[in-house]
């Protein structure tokens, strides 16, 4: 029975706002002139907490635990496990007691080191919200009633999804992965949401080659998520829209064997980074080949670019092919860019006439003269390719006036300016036919 006199601490916290502890039968401990049940008695600063042996720990906090979601099932109550610091590993089984679904609500709940399932069953009313796993939070053992829903949660250790069927939405908003996240053959019927969310390493969502096609994921929503770390998606089929338009990729993400959703969306070529993991090029190329067959051309355009960044990278920096490349990606990203190619047109002609008028102020027209000299004979240029070096009968005068043909830098710029010309419109055509095409 409860005593009637001191209660539990935690409800005096301000974040609760009165709430009650949930579990006023146990007994209290005294720490820091409070009294606290054994679940919500903090650790640190010699608390009695850290000085429990594995038996103390049983009897005190795991014990009554036990005791605790077998009621819950029994009563179909739901549990309430906010503010809990449970300072070793934990297991909650299931093959115990009754074997009904538990709601449990984990907020601020603080795991220091491991948590396991064994054939759990976690009831459709259960969320961690702003919960800090410090240990490896192993998730294997759960079995979901429904979705599985995450708030701001801190993953500080691997945290294991392996192979685990959700049978509504698998929800991670603005969590926070420190290391690996294990997806790999977890089954989602519904939605996965992973908007604001953050994976400092490895995120694995692949499926096992033998299960493809089998195992859906119906849409993919990330919007301002960070997979900082190697990511893959590997054999997945995509059953619904899939937005990673606000996601940002370090390291190039993985579609390989992949059905993209006709509504798959990503972002610019900001979002990706890496044009320089070993990995990169054949990435970027599965990317191009999936969004060519959705006939998304910008997006293609977008991945056969940083496919040939990636590839050229890889090449030694004296490889001419590397330095090819190089060129074509300045002067018009992979024949793609409208905007290179005009730029290019206008200053190797803006640059030959200020050259043409520039020699003609220099050997002493006038400044108007000048410019309609240089003008006109950088039309000349481009009306008469190369036509420079024809012998005129009669050489317009300031230029190749001197010898004849012209001195050498107006033979050159003449050179110069039809032959670049050309390869402006030439790459201009391309970016069009690019932006245009469509089979
Ligand atoms: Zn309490």
């Amino acid at each position: 029975m409860a005593e009637a006199g001191p209660v539990c601490a935690v409800h005096l916290s301000e974040v609760r706002r009165g709430q009650p502890c949930q579990f006023p039968h146990l007994p209290l401990f005294e720490f820091e002139g409070k009294h606290w049940c054994a679940f919500h008695l903090p650790t640190g600063n010699g608390s009695p907490k850290d000085k429990w042996t594995p038996e103390e720990l049983q009897a005190h906090l795991h014990g009554q635990l036990a005791r605790a979601v077998g009621v819950a099932a029994e009563k179909k109550t739901s549990l309430d496990l906010s503010d809990a610091v449970f300072p070793e590993n934990l297991l909650l089984d299931g093959t115990q007691g009754p074997g009904r679904p538990v709601s449990i609500k984990f907020e601020r709940t603080v795991f220091s080191k491991a948590l396991f399932f064994r054939s759990f069953r976690l009831g459709a009313g259960t969320m961690f919200q702003d919960v800090h796993f410090e240990g490896r939070a192993d998730f294997r053992g759960v079995l979901f009633e429904r979705s599985a829903a995450f708030f701001e949660v801190t993953f500080g250790d691997i945290a294991q999804f392996m192979g685990v069927k959700i049978p509504g939405e698998a929800l991670f908003y603005n969590t926070k992965f420190m290391k690996e996240a294990d997806f790999s053959g977890a089954e989602i019927a519904d939605d996965l949401r992973l908007d604001g969310a953050h994976f400092v390493e490895k995120a694995d969502f692949s499926a096992p080659l033998e299960s493809k096609g089998s195992i859906l994921l119906a849409g993919v929503f990330a919007r301002d998520t960070r997979f900082d770390g190697e990511v893959t998606f590997r054999n997945r089929t995509f059953g619904g829209e899939v937005d990673f338009s606000s996601a940002t990729f370090g390291v190039a993400p993985e579609f390989h064997g992949c059905k993209l959703h006709q509504a798959t969306r990503f972002g610019g070529p900001k979002a990706f980074p890496d044009t320089r993991s070993s990995a990169a090029a054949a990435r970027y190329r599965t990317l191009a080949h999936a969004m060519g067959d959705m006939r998304a051309h910008d997006e293609e355009a977008m991945f056969f670019t940083l496919q040939h960044r990636a590839l050229r990278r890889s090449r030694p920096i004296y490889d001419p092919i590397r330095v090819f490349s190089a060129w074509y990606d300045a002067l018009s990203s992979y024949g793609q860019s409208l905007a290179r190619p005009l730029a290019l047109l206008a200053t190797a002609n803006a640059a030959a006439f200020l050259a043409y008028a520039g020699l003609a102020f220099h050997r002493g027209a006038g400044p108007l003269h000048s410019a309609q000299l240089g003008a006109l004979f950088a039309f000349q240029q481009l009306f008469r390719p190369l036509g420079i070096w024809i012998k005129l009968e009669e050489p317009t005068w300031p230029f190749g006036a001197l010898g004849g043909r012209g001195d050498a830098i107006v033979l050159l710029l003449g050179t110069l300016q039809p032959i670049v010309t050309a390869a402006a419109l030439y790459l201009l055509a391309l970016g069009i036919r690019w932006r245009f095409r469509r089979w």
